[in-house]
Parts: structure tokens; sequence; C-alpha cells
């Protein structure tokens, strides 16, 4: 079981709950600066891209209401 799942509101387009926060690469590097991005793991519906995984979370769940 993975607590983050949890936390966060299910998808919207297709009501899934395993929803995931995945780093947000830009030009395929990790780096300092890395965003987020939450991402359904059933359609693939992305969320907002956010400076941290809280603001990720928190802007995923306001989309939702
Ligand atoms: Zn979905």
């Amino acid at each position: 079981m993975n607590e983050i799942t949890d936390k966060l509101a299910p998808c919207p387009f297709c009501g899934w709950h395993n929803i995931r926060i995945n780093p947000h690469r830009v030009g395929g590097y990790v780096r300092t600066g890395t965003r987020y991005q939450t991402v359904c793991s059933r359609c693939k519906s992305r969320g907002p891209i956010k400076g941290t995984e809280q603001e990720a979370e928190e802007a995923w769940n306001n989309r939702v209401k």
C-alpha cells in the first residue's frame, strides 16, 4: 500500500484512485528546480506542474472539486 494515493482525489476523468506524483524532467534531466506533476496511472491524465510535491497534490485536489 502506498499512503500517497490516499491524499489525492480520484481521477476526474476515469475515476481511478491510483494517482502518482512524478518529477517533471526538463530536457530529460533531473536537476535542481525539478518540478512535480500528478499523473493518473490508468488514463495518463496529468495535473498542473508545480514546484513541490505538496503543491502538485493540492492543485490536483482543487481541480477535482
Ligand atoms: Zn484517469
